[in-house]
């Protein structure tokens, strides 16, 4: 489910009242459970939910290796569902296959969060770096921030980048070597469609100086299917002491995590890397969104957004081999891009 902009700075607000006072915190989600579904490795997204529900003294249970769950017997994402909706109050789904948490939502009895699927998008990351730039800046609203490595596979620029484009006077400075640009889609449907002034270089000292926030990037191996291209892009940007000095003395370094070669040992010692305080934050809102989204759940009063309709039409198809409705039995389903275009409603990819 998505969420509104209003819902996203409650849940971010949430996380800054669990900060300051724990306390108040620690029994809130005593005798519920959350099930985390993790179908692709992942080390800081998984132990952060688990940390999380035990935090707010609840319990958790699941599976960090799909080949011991059903799936390996060839179960559907969505069958997989409805049964873990029968032991779990809510469920955190990463998946390799993009659009998987968007489809298992949609059968769901129970609230389900995305914590990653394939190339397409890491919400909860975005709560996590919101509420980073929050509490590293002060504020979000008119921020510059650089995005730099690889745009194209990284979900979690993916997300943010959305997230950003309903703050006020955000910039983006899109830094990339020209195969790893950032997507079509969200250039047009996200950046123009929402007003988002961007720009895109391939060189980084060029564009540190001007910057609130720069957002560093892993080049996300295991998506490339040419590992020469691979090879070809891997250290495309390297962050170390000389570049910081580039940069304000008050800009924020972030990081999802790992890093790889993009950021030397040398910048972690600079008071304006975040990159592991951003690690905590991703526990304190995860805690939040877990408290958030029972709450709206148990409150007749509380609707979710709506959102667009999706578009139902056979003689669409989507491109991408990765998507969802191309690899289960899960209906295709639409929604209009920008200038015409149709997108996939479970991957954003373009449609044939
Ligand atoms: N941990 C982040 C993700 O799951 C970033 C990365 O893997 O590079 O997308």
């Amino acid at each position: 489910m998505d969420l509104s902009k209003e819902e996203t700075d409650q849940i971010i607000a949430m996380a800054e009242d669990i900060i300051a006072d724990r306390s108040r915190y620690e029994s809130l989600m005593a005798h519920r459970k959350l099930a985390t579904l993790f179908y692709e490795p992942s080390t800081r997204t998984r132990l952060s939910f688990t940390s999380a529900m035990m935090e707010l003294g609840g319990n958790v249970l699941g599976f960090s290796d799909a080949k011991s769950s059903s799936v390996s017997k060839g179960e559907t994402v969505q069958d997989t569902i409805r049964v873990v909706g029968c032991f779990a109050d809510i469920i955190a789904m990463r998946h390799y296959i993009e659009g998987a948490p968007l489809a298992a939502a949609e059968v769901s009895r129970v609230p389900i969060i995305n914590a990653g699927d394939g190339s397409h998008s890491h919400p909860t990351q975005t709560l996590t770096d919101l509420l980073t730039i929050k509490r590293e800046l002060g504020h979000i609203d008119g921020i510059t921030i650089g995005f730099c490595g690889d745009l194209r596979f990284g979900r979690t620029v993916h997300s943010l980048i959305k997230a950003l484009s309903r703050y006020s006077g955000v910039k983006v400075v899109l830094i990339a070597p020209d195969e790893l640009r950032l997507p079509d889609y969200i250039k047009q449907d996200v950046c123009e469609s929402m007003g988002v002034e961007y720009r895109e270089t391939d060189n980084l000292d060029e564009a540190i100086p001007e910057l609130d926030v720069l957002y560093m990037t892993r080049v996300q191996k295991e998506r490339f299917l040419d590992e020469d291209e691979f090879d070809r892009v891997k250290d495309s940007f390297i962050l170390d002491a000389r570049r910081m000095g580039l940069g304000k003395p008050t800009m924020a370094v972030l990081h999802p995590l790992p890093r790889v070669n993009e950021i030397l040992p040398e910048v972690d010692a600079d008071p304006r890397a975040a990159y592991f305080r951003q690690v905590e934050n991703g526990k304190f809102v995860r805690m939040a969104l877990i408290s958030k989204l029972l709450q709206w759940k148990d409150d007749p009063e509380h609707t979710m957004p709506k959102g667009e309709e999706p578009i139902l039409d056979p003689t669409l198809h989507c491109s991408n081999a990765k998507c969802i409705c191309n690899q289960e039995h899960v209906q295709p389903r639409f929604r209009k891009g920008t200038g015409g275009t149709m997108r996939c409603w479970y991957c954003d990819s373009k449609v044939k």
